[in-house]
């Protein structure tokens, strides 16, 4: 008799599972509580779906942060040649973008979806939508999985593909972390990552808005550089966010309880000698006018006096009558501009969640449990995360496709 296979969660990784679960004969189920597939997906990229990152497959394992050894079988098993053939096999046209990122030619992560449809129809998969499921039941070698309308599936193995705990409203609310725990496996701590953070700075607010291109971001603890981005970021009315930031925050969050010290250099490129070789030059030019009014060449506008103000000197005070000191100061503020960390925002808003089932307890090469054979596990639910720049997605893919053929 047809195996009977149930995926749960039609996100990337259980569309993955249950077309390739499909593509190898079984009689497959992708069960999902929205009422449409890919809920997340759709919102991915800003709506245009970073699909994958085209650089060299080895060179992903440096963009993953959480056990990337874990991601070796997946990864090479399924790359990010593969998941783009898959999808123009199924009509969808790619370009690559700065940074090799992926994306539809038409800029629309609708047509993604639209694909992956194509594929799990293709390969006889069924689909359930508007089924929540409540629980699942293991005995005698079946699951029994039962929906919160009080109807019930009986299934020979089943993917939990249920995603982690963030943006909640996509339907990542974090159910199969309790299926899986009644089946014996424990949850490493979930965390936010690729997340903005709150800082304690009052003067945050004045510049909410702002973005910065081609700044340093430095964090450090007791003095020491624990980790340094750069490139673009934004100050929102709490704190900071951005592409760096969430990068930052990816690397940071296992000190979360430690005090971290942030830096913004603002001019990266510029040494400290050669900073104050311009900022002389500048002051030369506006020489009677007050500081306030002579550094608009360097910094936004906004944040002229509050790095005024953070250096300690009279805004008012013609520049011409500077001394050396207060210009060190100021250089010094320009290229240290100092924040406190308070807390990352929650795990609602990040754009992963780190953390998730154990990986001491799946197979590496299959994703079956190690503790009950027959249940598999795929994507954002495991104990890995990456960076931005279609990472993440891969990991739901490659994952995916290793639950799939292995079923
Ligand atoms: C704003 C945002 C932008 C992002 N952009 C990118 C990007 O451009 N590139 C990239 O690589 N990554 C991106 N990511 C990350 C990426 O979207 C996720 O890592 C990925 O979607 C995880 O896939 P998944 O299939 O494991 O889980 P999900 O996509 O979360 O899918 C899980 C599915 O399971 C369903 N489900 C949950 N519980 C139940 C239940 N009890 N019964 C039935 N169904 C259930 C959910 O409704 C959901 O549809 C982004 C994330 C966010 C939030």
């Amino acid at each position: 008799m047809q195996e009977k296979v149930g995926v749960i969660g039609g996100g990337p990784a259980g569309i993955v599972a249950a077309g390739f679960a499909g593509s190898r004969g079984k009689d497959v189920t992708l069960i999902e509580k929205n009422d449409q597939l890919g809920k997340k997906l759709f919102i991915t990229g800003k709506g245009r779906c970073n699909i994958t990152n085209a650089s060299p497959i080895e060179d992903f394992f440096e963009n993953i942060i959480t056990n990337y050894t874990f991601l070796y079988s997946s990864f090479y098993s399924f790359t990010n040649k593969d998941i783009i053939a898959l999808l123009e096999s199924y009509g969808l046209k790619t370009k690559v973008e700065r940074g090799n990122r992926v994306f539809p030619l038409s800029d629309k992560s609708s047509d993604v979806i639209k694909a992956f449809k194509k594929f799990l129809s293709d390969n006889d998969v069924n689909i359930l939508l508007n089924k929540k499921i409540k629980d699942i039941y293991y005995k005698e070698n079946k699951f029994t999985v039962a929906f919160q309308d009080d109807t019930r599936e009986v299934f020979d193995k089943i993917v939990i593909a249920t995603g982690g705990k963030s943006y909640p409203l996509t339907g990542s609310t974090g159910d199969g972390y309790t299926f899986a725990k009644k089946f014996g496996h424990s949850i490493e701590t979930l965390k936010p990552s690729l997340v903005p953070i709150e800082t304690n700075e009052e003067w945050i607010k004045e510049v909410q808005g702002l973005s910065l291109k081609n700044v340093t971001l430095t964090a450090s603890i007791d003095e020491k550089k624990i980790h340094e981005e750069f490139g673009e970021m934004l100050f929102t009315h709490y704190g900071i966010s951005g592409p760096i930031v969430l990068s930052m925050s990816n690397h940071i969050n296992i000190y979360e309880n430690k005090k971290i010290k942030l830096f913004i250099d603002l001019k990266p490129a510029l040494s400290e000698e050669k900073l104050d070789k311009r900022i002389l030059r500048d002051f030369e030019e506006f020489k009677n006018r007050q500081i306030n009014n002579s550094l608009s060449k360097l910094l936004p506008q906004r944040l002229i006096p509050i790095v005024i103000n953070l250096s300690s000197i009279d805004g008012e005070k013609p520049v011409n009558q500077f001394s050396k000191l207060e210009r060190a100061r100021l250089v010094d503020t320009i290229k240290n501009l100092p924040l406190t960390f308070k807390r990352f925002r929650p795990i609602e808003e990040a754009i992963v969640t780190s953390g998730g089932i154990s990986i001491k307890e799946i197979d590496p090469s299959t994703m079956e449990s190690k503790l009950l054979p027959g249940l598999f596990f795929a994507g954002e639910i495991i104990d890995v995360d990456g960076l931005t720049g279609g990472y993440n997605l891969q990991i739901a893919y490659s994952t995916g496709y290793l639950a799939g053929t292995n079923i």
